[in-house]
């Protein structure tokens, strides 16, 4: 039988409950438990797939193709463990769910309510993964924070669950935050007090408060917290920032929250934390040798959770490489032929980020061609590697009309075109081509060198891809596709052998990097950055041929 924890949060949004999440499913897993987390979220999308990044970020892919929310991202780095389509529900999969069941006539006749159908729904998902014999304990983190009118029934659902199962089987941890008054130098507990008050009201009484705050709490506050909130004061744990989310489960390590769960759920016989790889992670993050500056193009930079988990893998590949990676945001609108130079000439490498539409999309190709032309590491994920396609069809081939037809629909040169399992599509939720492919690799291509390994597994999320009616064209003018999918031929990776390092990628390699497993194309790409880099100072100054920069 699986225990249940659940994460709820209050007084505001974005205090971090995913990583909160992850981090004691880390400290969990590192006691020798079976572990997974799983998200619920009370807006009414089915799923995050039809949310544009500025709403909710990035959209995250599992292995089995659900488009997710971007904590499941920090669920695998953490846990280095994958999730699935059971591991994020929304409201809307609950309620799309129920009203299929209605039409179907599975209630006979009765009057389809919030209570109990919809609670029922949610429990059931709920405990999905749990009876799936797979492991000791699921995490569930509510999204949204306690008192949204939207997050009702999931509480609701929580207080059943509660009262159904045998008290050590289930708990919850309620995330809030500890405001500090600067004008008056005070912590202030009160809005966590009116969080769990609210809680209460709702049936849920918090187990542990996990108190986010900017400075330690001490042991009269903490017991003050403990006493309004009516918890033991050894269960107010301290969050306080940290300089990396990859501290976190050091800290709750700290504070003992793995402890007061395990208490509470009953689990005996623990094992002590092991937690070598991620300490040895941690060391080589924070004492970096060397460091490199890469140039992420991007149409969505003002928001950082757009790109989570490109910026996530350029930490893990960085740690692998003891190289601090520097990630400045370029917006691909603002480039053009006359200033590419002048905003690209002091990076070490280049990426290309994925995206949809036309926006940006030439201020992408103009850095495309800055860096084939200039020696300089290129990495180009799902568009990006698109981008790449274009600029080499335009300038090297000589097709000035080189495009995608995701842009230009009637192109004479529609090097990327849409595939054709996507032509009759018209609905946009979970409709593009999803989730893990098998990609065959060419025998003695960079990419074989990065990956090691001629059969590999990786996430896509994507309707167009590399026309193969170009494919020889393409071949002749010094463009290697080094990996395809066996069973339809797709063009999945293309590398340009002349270039010290250019590949470009159909997939997207971030979705799979974890602090455990730093993604191959992330590790080789900094790698090559590390070389420009020094090559580059090795010109402008010899003297200075093994000095660090
Ligand atoms: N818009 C492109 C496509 O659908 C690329 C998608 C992406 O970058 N994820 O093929």
């Amino acid at each position: 039988m699986a225990k249940y924890i659940f994460v709820t949060g209050g007084v505001t949004s974005s205090l971090g409950k995913g990583i909160i999440a992850a981090s004691l499913a880390k400290l969990l897993q590192a006691r020798g438990l079976k572990v997974t987390i799983q998200k619920f979220d009370p807006y009414i999308n089915v799923d995050p797939g039809t949310l544009n990044p500025y709403e909710h970020g990035e959209c995250f892919v599992t292995d089995d193709g659900a488009e997710t929310d971007l904590d499941l991202g920090h669920y695998e780095r953490f846990l280095n463990t994958p999730t699935s389509q059971a591991s994020n529900v929304t409201t809307g999969r609950i309620y799309q769910t129920v009203i299929n069941k209605e039409r179907e006539g599975a209630y006979l006749g009765k009057t389809v309510q919030v209570i109990p159908h919809i609670t029922d729904e949610i429990k059931r998902r709920m405990l999905l993964l749990g009876k799936s014999g797979k492991f000791d304990i699921i995490i569930t983190e509510l999204g949204g924070t306690v008192g949204d009118i939207e997050s009702l029934p999931f509480v609701e659902a929580v207080r059943q669950l509660q009262w159904e199962m045998p008290e050590e089987d289930c708990m919850v941890v309620h995330l809030t935050l500890i405001p500090y008054l600067s004008a008056a130098k005070e912590l202030k507990t009160k809005p966590t007090q009116h969080s769990v008050r609210l809680l209460s009201q709702e049936g849920v009484h918090p187990d542990v408060i996990v108190c986010r705050t900017e400075q330690p709490l001490n042991s009269d506050l903490k017991k003050k917290i403990a006493l309004f909130c009516n918890v033991k004061p050894d269960a107010v744990i301290e969050a306080m920032d940290a300089s990396s989310i990859y501290e976190v489960p050091l800290l709750m390590l700290q504070e003992g929250l793995d402890i007061i769960v395990l208490k509470k759920l009953q689990i005996n016989g623990y094992a002590a934390p092991e937690l070598t790889k991620w300490k040895a992670f941690l060391d080589k993050l924070k004492y970096p040798k060397t460091k490199v500056t890469i140039g992420l193009i991007g149409k969505y930079i003002e928001l950082q959770d757009a790109y989570k988990s490109i910026l996530e893998s350029f930490v893990h590949a960085g740690a692998m490489n003891e190289c601090k990676v520097k990630v400045i945001d370029v917006h691909s609108e603002t480039i053009t032929e006359d200033n590419v130079a002048e905003k690209l000439s002091k990076l070490d490498g280049l990426l290309v980020a994925p995206g949809f539409g036309n926006r940006g999309v030439e201020g992408k190709i103009t850095a495309v061609k800055y860096a084939r032309e200039n020696n300089l590491p290129f990495f180009g994920i799902c568009l990006g590697m698109q981008m790449a396609v274009i600029e080499y069809g335009r300038n090297v081939l000589g097709w000035a009309d080189a495009n995608s037809t995701e842009m230009v629909k009637d192109t004479a040169h529609p090097v990327i075109d849409l595939m054709d399992e996507q032509k009759d599509i018209t609905a946009k939720g979970g409709t593009m081509r999803l989730g893990a492919y098998p990609c065959t690799i060419k025998e003695g291509t960079l990419a074989h060198t990065i990956y090691g390994t001629t059969e590999i597994s990786e996430r896509h999320r994507h309707r167009w891809e590399f026309n193969n009616k170009y494919i020889t064209d393409f071949e002749k003018a010094g463009m290697v596709p080094s990996g395809k999918n066996p069973a339809s031929g797709l063009v999945e990776i293309v590398e340009l052998p002349k270039h010290p390092f250019f590949i470009g990628v159909q997939y997207h390699p971030e979705l799979k990097s974890t602090v455990e497993n730093p993604q191959p194309i992330f590790v080789h790409f900094v790698k090559a950055a590390k070389a420009f880099a020094e090559k580059r100072d090795a010109v402008k100054n010899p003297l200075l041929q093994s000095e660090m920069i």
